[in-house]
C-alpha cells in the first residue's frame, strides 16, 4: 500500500458525510455533507480544510449514487479525487453489525451479505449504508473498503448486560438482545480519557455520556465496553432530541388497545415526536435553556426529565463498574451545554462527582476536565471524534492485512 489517505463515508437515510484525511499526521484534507438527498432541494456542501475553502450547490440530487458520485467530483476538483493513488482505503460507518460483527472489517460479499441480513434491527441505517458502499466500490473497484460498525465496541457486554428478560428461544430466533449503537464514539472517548488522566485505558473505568440529537451512556471497564443505554435499537435508554428513551413497554400495547394506533404510528410517536421535542416542542437544548431561563415551565419540566433519566444512568453504571475513575461528556450536548452538565451531576459528592463552576463554564474544543482538583472521580469533557476514529481502524486494517505481523 502506498497511499496514506482514507476518506470516511458516513451515509445516512438521507444525507451522506464525508471527511478525508491524511493518516500521516492525521490533517483533515477535506470534509462535507450532502443533505435532503432525493428532495429537490438537495444540498452539497465542500469544504477543503486547510484553505478554509467551502464550496456549496443546490439542486436535486436523486439518490445516494448520485450523491456520492457529486462528492467524487466536488474532490476531483481540489485535485483528491478517488482515482487519486494517495487514497489507501475507504472507511464507512455502518450502524448495525448485530452481534457478528466485533471488529472492523475489510469488505467482501460475504459481510455485504450479513449487512444486509440485519436491516430487520436497522431499517432506516443499513440499507444507506449498504447503498454508499456499494456506490464506493462501484467508484473505486480496486480499493479496499472497511466497515466499522456502531455496534462493535459493545460487543464485549456481557450476557447480562446484553440479554433481556424473555425466552431465550424467541430472543434467539428474532435476534433480539441489547447491541448498544454509538460504538465509535464510546471506545474512542473512553480512550480519550484516559489520556486525558494520564493513564492506560486498561487501568481506568470511565461512564461515557454520549449526549447528541441521539443519546446514549456506557460503562467501559479497562477499555471493554460491559453495558450501554441502548438497546436492540437505539430506542432505548435516555432522553434523547426525539426519542422517548426507557419506557414500560406495556405503554405500547396500552396505545394500541385503548388508543387505537398502529405499531407504525407508535414507532414513529417514540422515535421522532417522543424525547425533548415531544415533551416542549423543542429538541434543540440552545432553544431549551433560553426557554428556561425565560421561566417557561413546560421547557423547565422537559430539562428535569432529560437531566433525571441521566442522573439515574450514572448510578446505575456506577454501580455495575463498582469503581469509576471519570465521567466524560461528549457529542453536541455533551460538549456545550454547561448547564446539562452541572445539572446531571448535581447532588452526587456522596460518590466522589462535582463540576467546578468555573471549568465548566469554559468554551474550549479540547478534551479538559471541570471537576475540582483533587476530586475522587474525575468529570470530563471529551469532543468525540467518529470520523478520525474510523479513520484510525480502516487504516491500521488494510495496514495489517498487507504486512502481517510474523508473530
Ligand atoms: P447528532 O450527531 O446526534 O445529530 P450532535 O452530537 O451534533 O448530534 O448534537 C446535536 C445537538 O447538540 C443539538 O440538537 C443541540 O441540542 C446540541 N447543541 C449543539 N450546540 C449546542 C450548544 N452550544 N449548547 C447546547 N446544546 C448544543
Amino acid at each position: 500500500m502506498t497511499g496514506t489517505r482514507v476518506l470516511v463515508l458516513n451515509s445516512g437515510s438521507s444525507s451522506v458525510k464525508y471527511q478525508l484525511i491524511d493518516m500521516r499526521d492525521g490533517e483533515r484534507l477535506a470534509a462535507g455533507l450532502v443533505e435532503r438527498i432525493g428532495e429537490r432541494t438537495s444540498r452539497l456542501k465542500h469544504t477543503l480544510v486547510a484553505a478554509g475553502d467551502t464550496r456549496e450547490q443546490e439542486g436535486p440530487i436523486a439518490d445516494h449514487e448520485a450523491a456520492l458520485k457529486a462528492v467524487a467530483s466536488e474532490l476531483g476538483r481540489d485535485g483528491l479525487g478517488l482515482d487519486s493513488p494517495e487514497l489507501a482505503v475507504i472507511g464507512h460507518r455502518v450502524v448495525h453489525g448485530g452481534e457478528f460483527f466485533s471488529e472492523p472489517t475489510l469488505i467482501d460479499e460475504s459481510v455485504l451479505t450479513e449487512i444486509e441480513r440485519l436491516i430487520p434491527v436497522a431499517p432506516l441505517h443499513n440499507p444507506a449504508n449498504l447503498t454508499g458502499i456499494r456506490t464506493a466500490q462501484a467508484l473505486r473497484p480496486d480499493l479496499p473498503q472497511v466497515a466499522v460498525f456502531d455496534t462493535a465496541f459493545h460487543t464485549t457486554m456481557p450476557q447480562s448486560a446484553a440479554r433481556y428478560a424473555i425466552d431465550p428461544k424467541i430472543a434467539d430466533r428474532y435476534r433480539i438482545r441489547r447491541y448498544g449503537f454509538h460504538g465509535t464514539s464510546h471506545a474512542y472517548v473512553s480512550r480519550e480519557t484516559a489520556r486525558l488522566l494520564g493513564r492506560a485505558p486498561e487501568d481506568v473505568n470511565v461512564i461515557v455520556l454520549h449526549l447528541g440529537n441521539g443519546a446514549s451512556a456506557s460503562a467501559v471497564r479497562g477499555g471493554r465496553c460491559v453495558d450501554t443505554s441502548m438497546g436492540l435499537t437505539p430506542l432505548e435508554g435516555l432522553v434523547m432530541g426525539t426519542r422517548s428513551g426507557d419506557m414500560d413497554p406495556a405503554v405500547i400495547f396500552h396505545l394500541m388497545r385503548v388508543g387505537g394506533m398502529s405499531a407504525d404510528e407508535i414507532d414513529t410517536l417514540l422515535n421522532k415526536r417522543s424525547g425533548l421535542f415531544g415533551l416542549c416542542g423543542d429538541n434543540d437544548m440552545r432553544e431549551i435553556r433560553r426557554r428556561v431561563d425565560e421561566g417557561d415551565e413546560q421547557a423547565a419540566l422537559a430539562f428535569d426529565i432529560y437531566i433525571h433519566r441521566l442522573k439515574k444512568y450514572i448510578g446505575a453504571y456506577y454501580a455495575v463498574l463498582g469503581r469509576v475513575d471519570a465521567v466524560a461528556f461528549t457529542a453536541g450536548v455533551g460538549e456545550n451545554a454547561a448547564p446539562v452538565r452541572e445539572a446531571a451531576v448535581a447532588g452526587l459528592e456522596g460518590l466522589g462527582l462535582a463540576v467546578d463552576a468555573g471549568l465548566n463554564a469554559v468554551r474550549s474544543g479540547e478534551a479538559r476536565l471541570i471537576s475540582p482538583a483533587g476530586a475522587r472521580v474525575a468529570v470530563a469533557v471529551v469532543p468525540t471524534d467518529e470520523e478520525m476514529e474510523i479513520a484510525t481502524q480502516s487504516y491500521a486494517l488494510v495496514n495489517e492485512s498487507e504486512n502481517p505481523r510474523l508473530t
